[in-house]
């Protein structure tokens, strides 16, 4: 803390992964020899450099970019780019450290990087976008490549931010080659790529509900955001039989008791990704209940809860709220999207509580699908994408299972950060003290 002052969020997932780890290292006395810890929690590198762009009026804006590379020991690094007015070294350094242990857990060869800018692209229009990405890109490139780092996209970076990122990649770098993932179909992207956050969250979900004897069908769900991950995961729970009661942005929630349906889910899709509209409007077109300023968590009573918003935007009140309504199954598809207060009390409630290293796992390794399709030159179908995923997120909830039960309850906490520790570690160890 000392070292990194300023940084709470870098700090709250380093406590929670080493207390989750502790039982299971402390005799392990071969990675405290080698300082894995030590080494762990400090970025191979951070990079951190000026965005100038001009805006429509001609006024130049500056912002301020990072990538950080946090670990390499088992495959280039990997890791989305957020662009976000909230974005800082911090933020970054909570996203790669985290990343690095998803990683670890998709049975697939990545290290661990996040980066990005505090840039805000709501109000912006095309044109500043596209410059705005371009002058990002013009940095970054001396920083990343296909066999080094391997960006992707993340809150404020979806299909667009990422294709004028590539294209200007590709200008100054004259190849085309797979340096970015979530590109699009026709230029070297993956079928199922989209999806494949939301659609893995409500996978692994499936698999968590298994645990009790039960499945979707029927389901209350309450869902938070309503960018790609909730979007996506709308999608297979609403195909799933699960009611979707909620959706949110950070202007508020709409709450929809009958359960949100495909039509809903259609007007979403063009709302946010066509208008990028606001969430009010949805429930002015379709009559629905609208919370200014509201979060779902205590306004429904469900059985499921899925943050898929941002980090921290599901608190203890929130979880107590939760509980106390009858909830029994979280899954984060945000990253880090509980307080650790939250998480202590679903932990100790030993209610099923996911953490996004496992449960939005997906995301990352359909982008890990992507490269090797890159590499391969080849475009595998949705089918066999799917087939992928879903064999990868039953991967994950097995290594949870393996690493975390505890009689007939499993703490996916514990085997989630085991999992992708040991992963990492082990590559670690092999490696020396680089
Ligand atoms: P999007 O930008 O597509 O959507 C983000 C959503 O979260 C929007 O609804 C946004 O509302 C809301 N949001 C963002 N910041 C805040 C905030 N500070 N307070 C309240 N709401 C907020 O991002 P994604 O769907 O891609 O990402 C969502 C989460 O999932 C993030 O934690 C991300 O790291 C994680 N994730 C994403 C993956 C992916 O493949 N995309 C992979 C793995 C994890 P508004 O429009 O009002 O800002």
């Amino acid at each position: 803390r000392q070292r990194d002052p300023g940084e709470p969020e870098f700090h709250q997932a380093v406590e929670t992964v080493l207390r989750a780890l502790w039982p299971d290292i402390e005799n392990r006395e071969e990675i405290f020899a080698a300082g894995i810890l030590d080494r762990l929690i400090e970025p191979e590198r951070v990079i951190q450099f000026r965005v100038p762009w001009v805006d429509d009026q001609g006024v130049v804006r500056v912002n301020r970019g990072y990538r950080v590379q946090m670990n390499s020991a088992i495959g280039p690094y990997k890791g989305g780019i957020r662009f976000h007015p909230s974005v800082n070294a911090g933020v970054l350094k909570f996203l790669a450290f985290e990343q690095t242990l998803k990683n670890g857990l998709t049975t697939l060869p990545m290290g661990g990087g996040k980066g990005g800018a505090d840039f805000d692209p709501k109000g912006k229009s095309e044109g500043e976008v596209m410059r705005f990405c371009q002058s990002f890109m013009t940095e970054l490139q001396r920083h990343i490549g296909p066999n080094l780092d391997v960006p992707a996209g993340d809150i404020g970076v979806g299909a667009r931010e990422v294709g004028y990122m590539f294209g200007q990649y590709k200008r100054l770098k004259n190849e085309f080659t797979g340096v970015l993932t979530g590109k699009g179909l026709t230029w070297g992207g993956s079928l199922l790529r989209p999806e494949a956050t939301g659609y893995g969250l409500v996978y692994f979900v499936e698999e968590m509900l298994r645990q009790k004897g039960s499945g979707l069908d029927g389901m209350r769900v309450a869902l938070s955001g309503s960018g790609n991950v909730a979007q996506y995961a709308m999608l297979m729970l609403v195909e799933s039989g699960a009611k979707v009661l909620t959706l949110s942005d950070s202007s508020g929630t709409v709450v929809n008791e009958e359960g949100f349906t495909r039509d809903h889910w259609r007007a979403l899709m063009t709302l946010k990704n066509e208008k990028r509209g606001r969430l009010s409007e949805l429930a002015a077109e379709f009559n629905l209940k609208y919370l200014e300023g509201e979060r779902p968590w205590a306004n429904v009573s469900c059985d499921v809860a899925l943050p898929c918003a941002t980090q921290n935007e599901l608190d203890e009140a929130d979880a107590a709220a939760l509980l106390k309504n009858g909830c029994y199954c979280i899954a984060e598809g945000s990253n880090m999207g509980c307080t650790a207060d939250a998480v202590s009390l679903f932990r100790r409630e030993k209610v099923l509580y996911a953490p996004s290293k496992a449960a939005n796992a997906g995301g990352v390794s359909v982008s890990g699908l992507e490269m090797s399709q890159n590499s391969l030159r080849l475009l595998w179908t949705e089918g066999e994408v799917d087939e992928k995923l879903h064999a990868i997120m039953h991967a994950i909830h097995n290594a949870c299972v393996k690493y975390g039960r505890d009689g007939d309850h499993v703490d996916y906490v514990r085997g989630a950060n085991v999992a992708g520790f040991m992963k990492v570690a082990e590559a670690m160890l092999a490696q020396g003290v680089v």
